[in-house]
């Protein structure tokens, strides 16, 4: 069996989560979803061969509950900067408080950003202005329906047009 994974939506096309393909197969037999868009590769079962979908559509809609802020993770922190460290982008093992914490710089994703071990020894306590360091990318909170479905997932490219990552990039 294949371990793909399926970006499972809402009747109404919102994002709601990644499912294993297995399990959008078996909502697609129940007539709980239909297939929006197909990964081009099929499932193989004792009796029938089931095209595996990229995306699914649930028939019924289900209610949610609104989560105005993802969590503040170091896997999240990871996964927002690519794994590369917000000073050198080099590889990142760690998370580094961009105004540090003894200076009041907060536990929050504006002040966290994922580090190497370099660049987090040699900044320590200090603040960027006074090493002359700048950020690549400014730290964001992530929020929408793209970062509650992924979490620290890397998107299937397949996947972008419905979370709002930008076209489609086409296989
Ligand atoms: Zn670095």
């Amino acid at each position: 069996m294949l371990m793909s994974v399926t970006l499972l939506l809402n009747a109404t096309y919102e994002p709601l989560c990644v499912v294993s393909s297995r399990r959008a197969v078996v909502l697609i037999l129940a007539a709980k979803a239909v297939a929006v868009q197909d990964t081009g590769e099929a499932m193989h079962s004792a009796t029938t061969v089931v095209a595996i979908p990229a995306v699914v559509r649930l028939t019924r809609y289900v209610r949610v509950p609104f989560q105005a802020h993802a969590p503040l993770s170091r896997k999240g922190v990871f996964a927002r900067d690519g794994g590369r460290c917000a000073y050198c982008a080099g590889t990142a093992t760690s998370i580094d408080h961009v105004i540090p914490r003894s200076r009041g710089g907060a536990h929050t994703w504006d002040n966290v950003v994922a580090a190497c071990r370099r660049c987090n020894h040699i900044k320590a306590d200090r603040t960027l202005a006074e090493l002359g360091w700048r950020l690549h990318h400014p730290p964001r909170t992530p929020d929408g329906a793209s970062w509650r479905v992924l979490g620290h997932r890397e998107p299937d490219p397949r996947w972008s047009s419905w979370l709002g990552l930008g076209e489609p990039v086409s296989a």
